[in-house]
């Protein structure tokens, strides 16, 4: 039973604002008690009488005491984010002043709320489903356009409707179904056989579409990481400088990856491609012998997503690193100081080498750096980003699809080769438990406090 371990009749207090001084901060309170609570901090008006959705300016005193002067947002039940009575107190952005208020609040009876319990709370009142709640997370920290895009569409529910009407025409098959295997000494079909194929090929391609939209999505979501390989003096450090010159990302921490590399990040139409642990690769030239450069560059090249080979067209070197071919899908050749050495390039090899899938640059004159990000880019997004279209970024969401798409399968092949009824059945009962576990109609207590956990405090 939902409930086991947090107590969801007690009223919860949080910061919503962040951490440090602002110009106003933030204090969040839901539950049952939530009004009549701050009703008991806030003489000058009875918050109880007034309507919904109103805002009310006073002195928010505690013992008589004045800690603030404070705009007190008023939200019954269930009109509310959470569903329950919400106030919200805007005070000056004082850590000092914020902390007094949570304090008074809490020794009036509230409770310091969870990360992520208002969220939790939204949910389980069902003013959100699950997929939408975890769009909330992805909301709060999109750092791209197409990050707040994807995230903004699924909190609208525009991923759950696609699965809803999936489920209710599975519900309303499985009903007639089920119906059946009352009747099966009848040897009746309630079910429309051929209606019934129609809606499986149909859920298969909706699952399939879903599926494969998860690597644009996870793309758009988590970002793309690139090493840039090359011998010592290729031009690694010119060329990270000049790409990161135009378009260093800002970028807070995402919650849930390891971040032991350091990362330069760089923003190329809204995807952010993370270049991983150049610092590493800057700082061991010249001080570090080739080998060592070597293996770390060998370490990063297996971490990363897409691999630039950078080669020096000025060298007489063989720049060819043999490794590299264990990535070959992953790496785009690129050969810099076009600027310097074009003619005696040409004079001293007689020919130009043919770069199968990469280009010539100068990274010291910014030449073919744009050429360059468009091959970083259409290296992961096939034509543009469509954040119209329902893209799948959450890994949890994928897993229940892939095996909703199993369930898919064996429906199928069940219908094709003329399978009873009960085995087809239960393999709805499948399809519509995975379903179900992605908009949280199925879940249990322990999985929705892992989720909800992720979640900053205060939402
Ligand atoms: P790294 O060892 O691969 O990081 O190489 P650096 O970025 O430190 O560059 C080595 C040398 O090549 C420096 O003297 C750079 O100024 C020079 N260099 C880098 N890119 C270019 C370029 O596009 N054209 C020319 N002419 N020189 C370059």
């Amino acid at each position: 039973m939902l409930g086991k371990l947090t107590d969801w009749n007690d009223t919860i207090v949080a910061l919503a604002t962040p951490q440090g001084v602002g110009a106003i901060g933030v204090v969040r309170v839901s539950g049952l008690e939530a009004i009549h609570i701050v009703n008991s901090l806030f003489p000058s008006k009875d918050l109880v009488a007034q309507p919904s959705h109103t805002l009310h300016v006073g002195l928010l005193k505690q013992d008589k005491v004045a800690i603030d002067q404070v705009v007190v947002s008023l939200y019954k039940s269930p009109a509310s984010y959470t569903g329950e009575d919400v106030v919200e107190i805007s005070s000056h952005g004082s850590p000092f002043i914020l902390e007094k208020i949570i304090a008074a609040i809490a020794a009036k009876g509230a409770r310091l709320a969870k990360p992520g319990e208002f969220t939790q709370r939204a949910f389980l009142n069902g003013k959100l489903d699950l997929a939408q709640a975890e769009a909330v997370a992805d909301l709060i920290i999109s750092n791209t356009e197409a990050s707040r895009k994807t995230a903004l569409q699924n909190i609208r529910g525009g991923f759950s409707q696609v699965l809803k009407e999936l489920r209710d025409q599975l519900l309303s098959f499985s009903a007639l179904i089920e119906l059946e295997l009352d009747f099966s000494q009848e040897d009746v079909e309630f079910a429309d056989r051929k209606q019934f194929y129609e809606l499986i090929e149909k859920a298969k391609q909706i699952t399939q579409d879903l599926l494969s939209s998860f690597s644009l999505g996870n793309v758009i979501k988590n970002g793309v990481s690139v090493a840039i390989i090359g011998k010592p003096n290729a031009g690694k450090s010119t060329l990270l400088n000049t790409l990161l010159n135009e378009n260093r990302a800002i970028v807070s921490e995402i919650a849930g990856t390891t971040r032991d590399t350091i990362e330069e990040v760089l923003n190329i139409d809204g995807i952010l491609f993370r270049l991983i642990d150049t610092a590493g690769i800057r700082h061991s030239k010249g001080d570090v012998i080739e080998d060592i450069g070597m293996s770390r560059a060998k370490q990063n090249a297996e971490q990363a997503d897409i691999i630039i080979h950078l080669t020096d067209i000025t060298s007489e070197d063989d720049d060819t690193i043999d490794w590299l071919d264990n990535f070959k899908d992953n790496v785009i050749e690129v050969a810099n100081k076009f600027d310097s050495a074009w003619n005696d390039y040409i004079n001293k090899k007689g020919n130009v080498v043919d770069l199968a899938d990469g280009i010539y640059i100068s990274a010291k004159e910014n030449v073919g750096i744009d050429a360059l990000k468009k091959i970083l880019y259409e290296k992961v997004v096939d034509g543009t980003v469509n954040t119209e279209s329902t893209i799948v970024t959450n890994a949890r969401h994928y897993e229940a699809l892939r095996l909703v798409n199993e369930a898919v399968e064996d429906i199928l092949n069940g219908l094709n080769n003329n399978i009873p009824a009960d085995l087809i059945a239960l393999d709805i009962r499948r399809c519509l438990h995975y379903l179900g576990e992605i908009t949280g109609e199925i879940t249990n207590e322990d999985q929705l406090d892992y989720i909800f956990s992720k979640f900053c405090i205060g939402k």
